[in-house]
């Protein structure tokens, strides 16, 4: 399956990619549901709980907390993927980068195209007069982060309960359904509406990289179940 994948990388251009927190991991930074995910290590309340809009509105204080500790994950580098696909944007072959992702590293790595589905742990709005703040101000506070003007600096991160940017959703489907080539890695689709967005794709080729078995295995033209940087790293541009 790894040479129809490279093959057809070299062959095709008009590419899009969907990825979620599997494309981070060989970054360092943990997803969600394997099993050293985040969801499988124990806290007062379930992550899922603590990352809602009603929880950060109730318990500010534990919700930050966790957040530093666990969402941001300082000096993570980008990895062969991130690197990649910053390769295939700049030789015209790939379109857009689609990620569920808040870490940021698509742009490290020098991607153009990237639409942020969830937000990103670098911007960070007052909640009071919108002043913007960056990653570093979330990182060297502690407890409730304010602003000079006293409101609470809000990472600009969907939570549980919130809406998606519309823009964001609007031009990500657009990219999807206009694609030849879909690549969805490291995403368990089980996070809803994003993971419900792959269904827009209406092209010739279907790929599927991740670690686990996922939800639509059976529609991909070509499923992989390895890590997604050891995948990429065999691509030659
Ligand atoms: P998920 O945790 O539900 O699933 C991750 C999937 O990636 C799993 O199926 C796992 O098998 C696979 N995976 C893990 N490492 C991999 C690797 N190296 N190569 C290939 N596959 C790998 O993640 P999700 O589907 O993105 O949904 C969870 C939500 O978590 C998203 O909304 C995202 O915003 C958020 N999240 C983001 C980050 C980040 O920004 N890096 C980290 C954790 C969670």
């Amino acid at each position: 399956m790894i040479e129809k994948f490279l093959e057809t990388i070299k062959n095709k251009t008009n590419i899009v990619f969907f990825g979620g927190a599997g494309v981070s991991t060989e970054s360092g930074i943990p997803d969600f549901r394997s099993v050293d995910g985040l969801y499988n290590q124990k806290y007062d309340y379930p992550p899922e709980e603590i990352i809602s809009h009603s929880f950060f509105l109730k318990n500010p204080e534990y919700f930050y907390n966790f957040y530093r500790n666990k969402l941001i994950c300082k000096g993570a580098k980008p990895n062969a993927a991130h690197f990649k696909l910053a390769e295939l944007e700049k030789a015209g072959k790939l379109n857009a980068v689609v990620t569920q992702n808040i870490d940021g590293l698509h742009q490290m790595a020098g991607s153009k195209t990237v639409y942020e589905l969830h937000g990103s742990v670098h911007r960070n709005y007052c909640m009071e007069c919108g002043k913007f703040y960056g990653l570093d101000f979330i990182e060297n506070s502690t407890g409730i982060p304010h602003c000079s003007c006293g409101g609470i600096v809000k990472p600009d991160v969907v939570l549980y309960e919130e809406m998606l940017d519309d823009l964001t959703v609007r031009k990500a489907v657009s990219a999807i359904s206009g694609a030849d080539v879909l690549i969805i890695a490291g995403t368990s689709l089980s996070v809803y509406p994003a993971a419900g967005m792959v269904r827009y794709f209406k092209g010739s080729e279907l790929i599927l990289i991740n670690r686990d078995s996922t939800p639509i295995d059976d529609q991909a033209n070509i499923v992989i179940h390895g890590k997604v940087g050891e995948v990429f790293s065999q691509i030659k541009i």
